[in-house]
């Protein structure tokens, strides 16, 4: 049976989370959407459920994580986490306040822990003032997010706006002071009539300390970088094993191929060092502005160059090609046009036996796994930070995924990642 239920606000953020739980010693499913009530669980340690809940209206929000603890709950999990960026992604009318509201409620906890910080990712929390690298929140670009601008940095203040509980702060000088002085501060803040505990944190020594203190806890609610210190606990406890490899997967042998409709600098430079190795298809959305056609352009190119071999398929644009197109069609709907050009692709590659697939970019990820009909992964092991292996599993043919959002992995991410997975 699962022991950690997860509900994360947004696709990449999920498999971040997992990435994390695995590291740490957990087998890790992560779920996309919310089961339906019937569905048996995944055989794993922790399940991590992805919604796209971080701008849906408030109420979609709160319903479907509502729906997700639900599920968890009947999947056997005994302590639950609610995911969120570790820069605080919301705006005043939430989503993480109420939803953690809802959660609380339903938990009957009366409490819970509101730790973004990720000191590894440049992520920390000090005096209850979010800093990303060197500067604040609101000095950091974030304030000019185009769906969640943040405009203030103390999270207190921030999350007091968005609950209609009272936020509380375990500041630094408790937490350098260790798990006990935490748990203390913490029960105390409760007692106070507190809700929420927004921790500080500036380092990874201060996140397993904080984990460790909210052992007890019912929900936990921050960024992935708070769930390094989870997995202890429940080893600690005597529920987990230690696992000689959580992050092993089941073999996938079939040719290799990389899908590409992010236009990010990280996925441009990957392109361009693979073509130095391998075949690149680079199509172009803007003299070709139609799906069905784009599509085909790629299935009659991709004959005869499947293998063991990878071969990459690019929509991916420069900044001045994707203003264009987006001038010309609309922005939805040059997004639309590649995205839906896109998964006709991944579906004829599966269908032409590729069993290694990478996607770069996280929309372009959710039309591909929409139309493969993929609604489970399992979490392999990290290609560069962020970014595993994982297998989908129960969606007809073996097929290992790595879906990659935009702006993650090295120039060299593409060969990297088959290069681990050896030869099939
Ligand atoms: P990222 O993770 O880098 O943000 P996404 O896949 O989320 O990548 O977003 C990239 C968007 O750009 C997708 O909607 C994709 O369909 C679209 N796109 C890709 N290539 C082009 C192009 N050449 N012109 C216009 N839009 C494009």
């Amino acid at each position: 049976m699962a022991l950690l239920g997860c509900i994360a606000d947004d696709f990449t953020g999920a498999t971040d989370l997992a990435a994390m739980l695995v590291k740490g010693g957990m087998r890790t499913v992560q779920v996309i959407g919310v089961p339906a009530p019937g569905d048996a669980p995944p055989d794993a340690d922790a399940i991590v459920v992805a919604l796209k809940s971080r701008t849906a209206p408030v109420a979609q929000a709160v319903q479907e994580s509502l729906a997700a603890l639900e599920w968890l709950r009947a999947a056997g999990c005994r302590q639950f986490f609610f995911k969120y960026c570790s820069t605080f992604d919301s705006t005043e009318a939430g989503n993480i306040g109420p939803v953690a509201d809802a959660l609380v409620a339903a938990l009957d906890c009366g409490f819970a822990l509101a730790c973004p910080a990720f000191p590894a990712n440049n992520r920390s929390v000090f005096q209850g003032h979010l800093f990303v690298g060197g500067a604040l929140l609101n000095e950091s670009g974030m304030e000019k997010h185009p769906l969640t601008p943040m405009t203030d940095a103390n999270l207190v203040r921030v999350l007091s706006r968005q609950t209609s509980g009272t936020v509380g702060l375990v500041p630094y000088a408790t937490v350098e002071r260790g798990a006990g002085a935490i748990r203390d501060a913490m029960t105390a803040l409760k007692e106070q009539g507190r809700r929420y505990a927004i921790a500080d944190a500036v380092s990874n020594a201060h996140l397993y300390d904080i984990g460790a203190a909210a052992a007890s806890h019912a929900l936990l609610t921050g960024g992935s970088g708070v769930a390094i210190g989870l997995p202890e606990n429940f080893r600690a406890a005597g529920l987990l094993d230690v696992q000689t490899d959580p992050g092993a997967l089941p073999d996938a042998a079939g040719h290799a191929a990389v899908l590409a409709g992010s236009c990010s600098r990280a996925t441009l430079f990957q392109i361009a060092t693979a073509k130095a190795h391998v075949p690149v298809l680079e199509l172009d959305p803007l003299a070709t502005p139609d799906a069905g056609a784009l599509a085909a352009q790629a299935i009659a190119w991709m004959d005869g160059k499947l293998g063991a071999a990878p071969i990459v398929i690019a929509a991916s644009g420069t900044p001045e090609k994707v203003a264009a197109l987006q001038q010309q069609l609309g922005r939805d709907a040059a997004g639309a046009l590649v995205e839906h050009a896109l998964a006709d692709i991944a579906e004829a590659l599966v269908a032409r036996g590729v069993r290694r697939l990478i996607v770069a970019g996280g929309e372009t990820s959710g039309a591909a796994v929409t139309r493969l009909g993929v609604h489970r992964l399992r979490i392999g092991r990290e290609i560069d930070p962020g970014v595993p292996w994982t297998y989908a599993e129960g969606s007809g043919a073996p097929l290992l995924l790595a879906l990659k959002s935009g702006n993650f992995g090295a120039s060299d991410f593409f060969l990297k990642a088959f290069a681990m997975l050896g030869d099939a």
